[in-house]
């Protein structure tokens, strides 16, 4: 393997990252470590119409989120910077005047009006081979009438001169040998009017300047390829070129289809990393981390999203995945989405987490709550509850009331079933708490059930309502348990309290 493996994750900032764009940041990554190799953030914002204010940082905020930190960023900077597209304008130009001046690339001057008058009275209009001598450009103008063009400042782009009955194939590191007949591709715009690349351009430009040596992106991108290909056969040689590697889409859970935002939004799961705010509406959407997601286990169920390791094992740290990680494991089939096995590896993440760890995390998310409460018992809340919760905010309901006393008591669960006798036995119950001197769950327990025997009671007619007394609902932990926990005064006061509401 080539000693200086470089790779790069280029997004464009257009609003929130979907988890494929965090997929192939990932698979960058994981290969860049695997090699020894450096991971580069580029920003690749030519396209000034689609630029989101807060996207870019959205971008930095979600990979460093996620534990995947580069090496060279239009934040860190590095030895190849500027990192950030349009901050590398004046780069491209040359590159395209060169394709022209080779007979690869010509300008064109036909204005958006006369392009649109095309696409509305011609249906599917291509810019390409069989059109292009029909249209205003320097093909069709000649050398002299281009430049009076040029010297007047007429608006123009340049595009790719596709070649005729050409086949172009590349060898892509998940798909094998690819083929593609030029003949079918148009004649793409390379650098527009006001002289920013088009992505096409700027990809190779940026990949060779950037000494990029591998480059992965979504399958997506397939269809450009053989645009790319040959500006790197026409500008800087084709030894020179990263090896591709075109990833597997991510799909709808039914698998028709590409997995998009408004998925999310139907089906109710997230799909971008974090928490999306479109600057124009204020709309939110919601993403992973926000919804409970643990970055361990974001990241080891998106490395699962099309890659295993040939043996049955599911969770992966990223240390691990980066030791077991190979190019050979990744499918060429699309990974339908499941949110229920997502949702599966965040559980077995919570429960495998060390423990400082989880509590900072719970910490965060129960807020002030645990302010008054030491370490050592929001540990014991923790070690009790987290079997119960699959995302880190289930922790609020299944943990809240172990600091707190229940905001809601569901008495209606109880009170059909009241009478008197409950009422005098859980008065006997708090005397004898009261005077209770081994406080643990199993004298708790032992005093509970002796007492129903003598009142001639069925103690499986008392737990709800005491579950419901400790907890203010049908779930939890053992009741005794909890009992325990929160402490004697807190268990008197939280029974007096219902027996005062039934
Ligand atoms: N800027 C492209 C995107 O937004 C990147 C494609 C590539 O990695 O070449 O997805």
């Amino acid at each position: 393997m080539n000693k200086n493996v470089r790779v790069r994750f280029a997004p464009s900032p257009t609003g929130g990252l979907h988890l494929g764009g965090v997929r192939t940041a990932l698979f960058n990554y994981l290969f860049a470590k695997k090699n020894n190799g450096s991971f580069i953030i580029r920003i690749e914002d030519t396209d000034q119409t689609r630029f989101v204010d807060g996207a870019e940082k959205y971008i930095y905020d979600t990979l460093t989120w996620c534990g995947l930190l580069p090496d060279e960023s239009p934040l860190l900077g590095g030895a190849f910077a500027p990192y950030k597209q349009s901050e590398r304008k004046s780069l491209y130009k040359q590159y395209a005047e060169q394709l022209v001046k080779n007979g690869y690339a010509y300008y064109a001057f036909d204005t958006p009006a006369a392009l649109e008058e095309k696409r509305k009275s011609v249906s599917n209009f291509q810019y390409n081979q069989h059109t292009r001598m029909s249209m205003q450009n320097s093909l069709v103008l000649g050398e002299d009438a281009t430049q009076k063009l040029l010297a007047n400042n007429i608006p123009h782009v340049i595009r790719i001169k596709m070649p005729e009955n050409e086949e172009i194939k590349f060898t892509d590191m998940i798909r094998g040998e690819v083929n593609f007949n030029a003949s079918l591709v148009d004649d793409k715009v390379l650098l527009k009017a006001d002289e920013m690349p088009t992505y096409h351009l700027a990809v190779v430009v940026d990949d060779y300047l950037m000494q990029i040596t591998h480059s992965f992106r979504g399958e997506e991108w397939l269809p450009s390829a053989p645009v790319h290909i040959l500006l790197w056969q026409y500008l800087f040689g084709l030894d020179k070129m990263p090896q591709w590697a075109h990833l597997p889409l991510i799909l709808k859970p039914d698998g028709n289809g590409k997995l998009s935002k408004r998925d999310g939004e139907r089906l109710g799961f997230p799909v971008f990393a974090m928490d999306w705010t479109d600057p124009k509406t204020n709309d939110i959407t919601i993403g992973f981390k926000e919804r409970g997601f643990l970055p361990e286990a974001f990241i080891n169920m998106l490395a699962m999203l099309g890659w295993n390791d040939g043996t049955a094992q599911e969770i992966f740290s990223l240390d691990e995945l980066i030791d077991k990680f190979s190019i050979e494991r990744i499918h060429k089939a699309g990974a339908k989405f499941d949110y229920e096995k997502a949702k599966w590896y965040n559980h077995e993440w919570i429960k495998k987490l060390d423990a400082t760890t989880l509590r900072t995390k719970v910490k965060n998310i129960l807020n002030d709550i645990t302010v008054n409460y030491q370490d050592e018992y929001i540990d014991k809340v923790i070690a009790l509850v987290k079997d119960r919760c699959t995302l880190l905010t289930d922790f609020k309901t299944q943990s809240s009331f172990f600091f707190t006393m229940p905001e809601t008591i569901d008495i209606a669960a109880i009170q059909p079933k009241w009478n008197e006798q409950k009422t005098v036995f859980f008065q006997n119950f708090i005397e004898q708490l009261n005077v209770l001197e081994d406080w643990n769950t199993v004298a708790i327990e032992k005093l509970f059930k002796d007492l129903t025997t003598t009142q001639q009671l069925k103690a499986g007619e008392l737990m709800l309502p005491f579950r419901i007394m400790l907890v203010g609902d049908k779930f939890g932990p053992a009741v005794f348990d909890i009992a325990n926990l929160i402490g004697k005064s807190s268990t008197i006061d939280r029974i007096k309290n219902v027996l005062n509401l039934l």
